[in-house]
């Protein structure tokens, strides 16, 4: 499973920046250079770089191994491309080849067209949006591009063995051009053949969705408690009437890619850090060469089982989100290795679950009296590959299968270097001038809101959630459809409360007893004005977490009247949140944590309506219509995705290694390009 997050979200909640200071050092000069986390923009992307703080701390045989990894990582591009529409290698390479070898004037909006259409292939690993999952099409038009697929050298255009360049043009123009064919990526609407109606490749011409089912069905068998994930790393086909898989591994279905990835894994485990890495490794390898699913899950369990290395990765087929049936998976992978300062932020909170139960403002009745804190391990990118690059999650857990889950755990990661650039990134969108009150906020915003987002964060995730307890004989469901909402509430409720506490400095998780107000500011804009910018004019508040902040921001800001501890205040006719007393804003966000924590341990339903009908759900549609135009005059993009570092070996005369070198200058379209070149093994056409 992934944590994703698009614009909407990251500009909200993570706006402002000042954390961690983590500079790139230019290692010959030693001099700070200006780290700029801006790429490119096009359609509705905006590309962005990131920082890979303490990779120059590892050790050369840590560093060894990242390069390795890292390698294995770009390897499997083409198999994703090819996954996910049969004709996206045919279209790259010609778009690719065009771009190249482009004689014309760079100036004609057919050009320009062009430029955008290769990126956003690019950027979606092929011809379908990546979170949309629709056909976009090409902005320039057919002519132009006949003309130049024509004006290429002859060996440059990919045709099908036995195919003109005429039959080839005629073959990806309705492909690329007709809006009908091939529309969706993964259909998932009811009501028809969802296989037939979706454009990847997970299953061959022919395949009905009737096939699939038919022929998954005859291998489930009930009485197993350890299931394979059947069908995950094959393309189901039907020839000469008969079905059969074809599988992805050396010596099947993209071996080419395979055997190379096989080969820096190889490298990769001669300089693992340990044997129980090197278990993982050989497993894995194991896996790819046979192809056997229960190996995977062998793989799937020594991996989940070492906890100890410092540099861990994901290499191969590992979600299901592509294929409407969810059988089929996208081949990712990501390198990374374990943030220690920020592991052992968690883990101070974790271990200290008991303290934090003990002394929150709920009744004693609703206290747990034994609580365990959940782990989650924070760690540095440091590639990204397939179906994580460019567009990324900010946080993992895996593995998928349910009965390992259950028997041997499953690693949750929150990815902190990919959120401090979604957050460096944000401080230069205007957002927070826009809707920031005065020069006071914003300071506070700068210095303390990345710390104290990701700590709301960790506080929500790690004790929140898993605190307090219901009375004897209330059931788990009497929230009834309010219990994401009172849920949400209460974890969220935890954290802020805890946020303001001098435990956290007492423990060293925060350095100044100011910095909660960031965190306090921003929660309380966001609830009560700036999520808005997500509703739809006329319509009222629908999802739960939405309706949570909401709920908590105008529960605070109603019982806080009498004192004045929160207002709307207006300069130039535009409305901002105005924070008074952040004293005793804390004390309210503790009131309401008691009450919520009692409804839900009573199970008082009835209790649970008003809080959300009364303050959760209705919009000032006025304020909407503002929040809106400001919104939109700052003209954000609402999808964002990463290029990667460059990583080279520097070697003496003998070819000795002598050290891992990471740069950060690479342009987007140059490492795409660098890729397709250095890391394209697989054929055109995959059948
Ligand atoms: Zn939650």
């Amino acid at each position: 499973m992934k944590k994703t997050v698009f614009l909407a979200v990251a500009a909200l909640s993570m706006l402002s920046a000042g954390y961690g200071g983590n500079k790139p050092m230019d290692s010959s000069s030693n001099q700070e250079i200006k780290f700029t986390y801006e790429v490119d923009q096009f359609a509705d992307l905006q590309i962005l770089r990131y920082q890979v703080p303490e990779f120059e701390s590892l050790t050369l045989q840590q560093k060894e191994l990242i390069y390795y990894l890292s390698q294995a990582a770009l390897e499997g591009r083409d198999i994703l491309f090819d996954q996910n529409n049969r004709y996206n290698l045919a279209i790259r390479r010609t778009l690719e080849a065009i771009y190249q070898n482009y004689k014309g004037d760079k100036k004609t909006k057919d050009y320009k067209e062009f430029e955008v259409y290769l990126k956003r292939v690019w950027f979606s690993n092929g011809i379908h949006h990546h979170y949309g999952e629709e056909k976009f099409l090409p902005g320039f038009s057919k002519e132009f591009f006949t003309t130049q697929v024509k004006a290429l050298p002859k060996d440059k255009v990919p045709v099908k063995k036995g195919q003109s360049v005429d039959q080839f043009v005629a073959m990806l123009m309705p492909v690329m051009f007709d809006a009908n064919m091939m529309s969706k990526k993964v259909n998932q609407a009811a009501g028809v053949d969802l296989i037939q109606t979706s454009a990847n490749n997970y299953y061959g011409e022919g395949v009905t969705q009737k096939d699939v089912e038919d022929f998954y069905d005859k291998m489930k068998d009930p009485n197993n408690h350890h299931p394979v994930s059947y069908g995950l790393n094959s393309r189901l086909v039907k020839e000469n009437n008969l079905v059969f898989e074809k599988t992805w591994k050396v010596g099947g279905l993209y071996t080419l890619a395979i055997e190379r990835i096989v080969g820096w894994l190889e490298k990769a485990n001669a300089v693992a850090e340990n044997s129980k890495q090197r278990d993982v490794i050989e497993k894995l390898i194991s896996f790819y060469k046979s192809g056997d699913l229960k190996m995977f899950d062998n793989y799937a369990i020594s991996w989940v089982g070492d906890s100890l290395s410092r540099i861990d990765f994901v290499n191969g087929f590992t979600e299901t989100y592509g294929d409407p049936l969810g059988l089929k998976a996208s081949w990712e992978s990501i390198v990374n290795f374990k943030n220690m300062e920020a592991t052992k932020r968690t883990e101070i909170i974790s271990s200290n679950a008991q303290w934090f139960e003990d002394h929150s403002p709920m009744d004693a009745r609703f206290k747990k009296e034994s609580v365990k804190g959940v782990t989650a391990k924070v760690i540095t990118v440091a590639q990204l590959g397939g179906d994580c690059y460019p567009a990324t999650p900010i946080g993992i857990n895996l593995p998928n299968a349910d009965w390992i889950r259950k028997e041997h755990g499953s690693k949750s990661v929150t990815i902190e270097n990919i959120m401090e650039a979604y957050d460096k990134a944000a401080e230069h969108t205007g957002f927070s001038d826009e809707f920031v009150w005065s020069d006071v906020e914003l300071k506070l915003l700068h210095d303390y809101g990345f710390i104290t987002d990701v700590l709301h964060t960790d506080l929500h995730e790690i004790l929140g959630h898993g605190s307090g307890q219901l009375l004897p004989g209330v059931s788990s469901d009497a929230m009834k459809e309010h219990s994401s909402t009172i849920e949400e509430t209460r974890a969220d409720l935890f954290g802020l409360y805890y946020l303001a506490d001098p435990k956290l400095i007492e423990l060293g998780i925060l350095d100044n007893p100011n910095a909660y107000k960031a965190e306090y500011y921003k929660f309380m804009m966001n609830g009560l004005m700036t999520q808005l910018t997500r509703i739809e004019k006329g319509k009222d508040i629908e999802e739960a977490h939405m309706r949570n902040r909401q709920l908590i921001a105008k529960w605070v800001f109603e019982k806080g009247k009498p004192d004045n501890v929160v207002e709307f205040s207006k300069k130039n006719g535009k409305t901002y949140v105005v924070v008074n007393d952040y004293v005793k804003l804390r004390s309210l966000f503790g009131q309401l944590l008691a009450e919520v924590q009692r409804v839900k341990s009573e199970g008082d339903y009835k209790a649970a309506s008003a809080l959300v009908n009364d303050y959760a759900v209705k919009v000032d549609q006025n304020l909407l219509s503002e929040v809106q135009e400001r919104y939109q005059k700052l003209n954000l993009k609402p999808y964002k995705g990463f290029v990667n570092p460059v990583y080279e070996l520097v070697t003496d005369k003998n070819g000795k290694l002598l050290d891992v070198k990471i740069t950060y200058n690479e342009g987007y379209a140059e490492q795409m390009l660098r890729y397709s070149k250095d890391y394209s093994s697989l054929p055109t056409y995959n059948d």
